[in-house]
């Protein structure tokens, strides 16, 4: 169980902002207003991430950290379904295998809540434990049973910049939640729930490409495309700043990304580039997010429609702007 644990991990738990991710996905899942980030040494000395969420209960949190147990890998397909399946039920004993790991996980109507030691994927402890409803996952000296992989670790700071880019944008697509990032004792950020988009982007970008954006929305049958749209003439920066999401997931998109630029085609001169934060809603059946989901890649069914959606919805943002 822990073998195959530490296989799926590998293709789950690349980095510390892998787990960022997971974990605060699950957060958000669990229905939670105010998740708490907190990393030290770019999370390999510890990453712990603390919700208010509904939570999950003394008998099941022992399964959820443990799901593979009883599975053993027993030949070459096993190791192939592992790799080309979607990781859905993996993230925490993947993380829980490659770490030391601890939940505890309170729910609202229990007297008391329960908590999890996992080290290398063993259980070593767990037991009742006084808690406010919600859930906390504590990760500690990640990697430390996988040596390969703490070598692909970038500096210490990178790493946390990498988790602060994730929660990041988590947050964007999550706007009715609170986020706090605290790195090395640091608040790096703190974001109120319910912000507008405008208002939680100029957190991170710089406040004239803030002010200058267009939110649009625009919808073309099963599909909605929305979000916001820098004026090309007010939004000079460095570079673009192009966010992508697909039903309220982060995603990296060479599709998506050339629908967005395509709208702007024409409409920018030189040191101006498109600023752009979108969300792409459509039917699951029309989009496959397991293809890799630990990097954020997916695969659209029908791709021209996709295309003309986002690049109508912006071109049409920008053309009411230019009347
Ligand atoms: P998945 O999210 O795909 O179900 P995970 O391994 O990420 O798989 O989580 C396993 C299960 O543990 C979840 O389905 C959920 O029931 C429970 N869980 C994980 N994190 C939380 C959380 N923060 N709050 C409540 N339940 C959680
Ligand atoms: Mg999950």
């Amino acid at each position: 169980a822990a073998l195959r644990n530490q296989i799926a991990a590998g293709e789950v738990v690349e980095r510390p902002s892998s787990v960022v991710k997971e974990l605060v996905e699950n957060s958000i899942d669990a229905g939670s207003s105010q998740v708490d980030v907190t990393v030290e040494r770019g999370g390999q000395g510890l990453l712990a991430v603390r919700d208010n969420g509904f939570g999950i209960s003394s008998d099941e949190l022992n399964l959820a950290v443990t799901r593979h147990a009883t599975s053993k890998i027993s030949d070459v397909e096993d190791l192939s379904a592992i790799t080309s399946f979607g990781f859905r039920g993996e993230a925490l004993p993947s993380i829980a295998s490659v770490s030391r790991f601890k939940m505890g996980s309170c729910t609202a109507d229990a007297q008391e809540g329960w908590f999890i030691n996992v080290e290398g994927g063993e259980v070593v402890d767990e037991g009742p434990t006084v808690m406010p409803a919600g859930t906390s996952v504590e990760v500690k000296d990640l990697f430390y049973n996988v040596p390969a992989r703490l070598k692909f670790l970038k500096t210490e700071s990178t790493e946390a910049r990498r988790c602060n880019q994730v929660l990041f944008k988590i947050s964007l697509a999550n706007l009715e939640t609170g986020f706090s990032f605290i790195s090395n004792g640091r608040e790096q950020f703190r974001l109120p729930p319910n912000q507008t988009l405008p208002d939680r982007l100029a957190v991170f970008w710089p406040r004239n490409i803030c002010e200058s954006l267009l939110t649009f929305s625009h919808e073309a049958g099963e599909m909605k495309v929305s979000g916001c749209a820098g004026i090309p003439s007010l939004a000079q920066g460095r570079g673009d700043r192009i966010l992508m999401f697909v039903n309220g997931r982060p995603v990296q998109d060479k599709l998506l990304l050339s629908a967005i630029r395509g709208a702007y085609k024409g409409r920018l001169i030189s040191r101006e580039y498109p600023q752009a934060v979108i969300f792409l809603e459509l039917p699951p059946d029309l989009v496959d997010v397991n293809v890799h989901p630990a990097k954020m890649e997916v695969r659209f069914q029908d791709e021209r429609s996709i295309y003309s959606i986002i690049h109508n919805g912006i071109s049409q943002a920008l053309s009411r702007y230019e009347l």
